[in-house]
């Protein structure tokens, strides 16, 4: 039987990309919906064939504890409300999926871990691109050492954003920062899953050439990571740029992606020529890698530990930035495969 999954926040990523593509997910389905906006509930029950007892609001959130059709739930809101919400999932009971970033700090981050662990539910994070083919290989390259020790990598995730300069994720209140906590945790993933490492220290520095409009949050930021003195690695985020991509430098050879993040298809070539593998929703290969987790204990590609890592590798960044591109030296587990 499939799982069902619950969606949290019915905004944008929810209706174009996580509904659909709950309609061609193998092990798992849309099986119920939580919003705090109450003319979406008939749009999306009719759309979506949900009966009401199925449909929770942020105030009846909780009640979902007895609802057997919801095996997951899938926390979809700005980043201020993820640890609430996913820490309110692990309490009823259910599977959580959290969207990334995390959360706003390694302590939140601790928190959801620590709820999931307690309450005996399983946690992952809406890393995408931990599901995704292109990004699989560059996996594989680097874990079967296809090009030798990689010297070094590079790794940019970036778009131009305009429009309403008061919406949620240029409000660090709601977002916890600007371009570093958007787009910014893609890179640092890039940047990891490209060596195979995790960083030993960061140095980072932040720029802004639109400061009227990015009032509250980080416009541009570039940092340089230094993996355990064997690799050298590069990242830039923004949200007053284009771009994204990353490239690993080998001993061998090397590999690149463009695009690298994006909803795809990705794109890319290796030094033996180009890469080609089918177009697949990433969401759908996401939910169902994560349902098969629970369903049969494959591995959980993107568990909470990688989310709080993560986020430990954003602090360290902020706290650069503040102390005038300091070194700060991380403590991380040697390996990104066991987080
Ligand atoms: P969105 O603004 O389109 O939707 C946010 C939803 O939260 C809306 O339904 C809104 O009504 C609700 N909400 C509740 N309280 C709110 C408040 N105080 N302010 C604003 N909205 C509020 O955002 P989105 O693009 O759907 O992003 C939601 C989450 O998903 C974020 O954490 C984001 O980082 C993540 N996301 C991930 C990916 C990915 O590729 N993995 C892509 C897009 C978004």
């Amino acid at each position: 039987d499939k799982l069902g999954v619950a969606l949290v926040g019915l905004g944008s990523y929810s209706t174009y990309q996580l509904a659909p593509a709950l309609q061609q997910t193998a092990f798992c389905h849309l099986a119920g919906i939580v919003t705090g906006t109450p003319s979406k509930r008939s749009k999306w029950q009719q759309k979506y064939n949900i009966d009401s007892s199925h449909v929770y609001s942020y105030e009846t959130f909780d009640q979902i504890a007895e609802d057997d059709a919801v095996d997951i739930v899938y926390v979809v809101l700005p980043n201020s409300m993820h640890a609430e919400f996913s820490i309110r999932a692990a309490e009823a009971g259910k599977h959580v999926i959290c969207e990334k970033p995390m959360a706003m700090s390694v302590a939140e981050c601790d928190a959801i871990i620590g709820a999931c662990k307690s309450a005996g539910v399983k946690l992952s994070v809406g890393y995408r691109l931990q599901s995704e083919p292109y990004t699989q290989e560059i996996q594989r390259l680097v874990r079967e050492n296809v090009m030798g020790n990689i010297n070094f990598v590079s790794a940019d995730a970036a778009y131009i954003s305009r429009g309403n300069p008061d919406q949620w994720r240029l409000n660090k209140a709601l977002s916890g920062g600007g371009a570093l906590m958007n787009m910014g945790v893609y890179s640092i993933q890039s940047c990891i899953y490209s060596c195979g490492k995790n960083p030993t220290a960061v140095s980072a520095q932040e720029f802004s050439t639109r400061p009227g409009y990015f009032r509250d949050t980080d416009e541009t930021i570039t940092a340089q990571f230094d993996f355990q003195g064997t690799t050298m690695g590069h990242m830039m985020t923004s949200h007053n740029a284009n771009v994204n991509r990353l490239y690993g430098s080998g001993d061998k050879g090397w590999f690149e992606l463009n695009p690298a993040n994006n909803y795809g298809p990705l794109s890319g070539s290796t030094s033996e020529g180009p890469l080609s593998f089918p177009h697949e929703s990433q969401q759908k290969l996401q939910m169902d890698d994560f349902a098969k987790h629970i369903l049969t204990g494959s591995p959980n590609l993107a568990p909470g530990e990688m989310g709080r890592r993560d986020m430990v590798i954003v602090e360290a960044i902020y706290r650069s930035i503040r102390e005038g591109g300091r070194r700060i030296a991380l403590d991380l587990p040697e390996r990104y495969g066991i987080v």
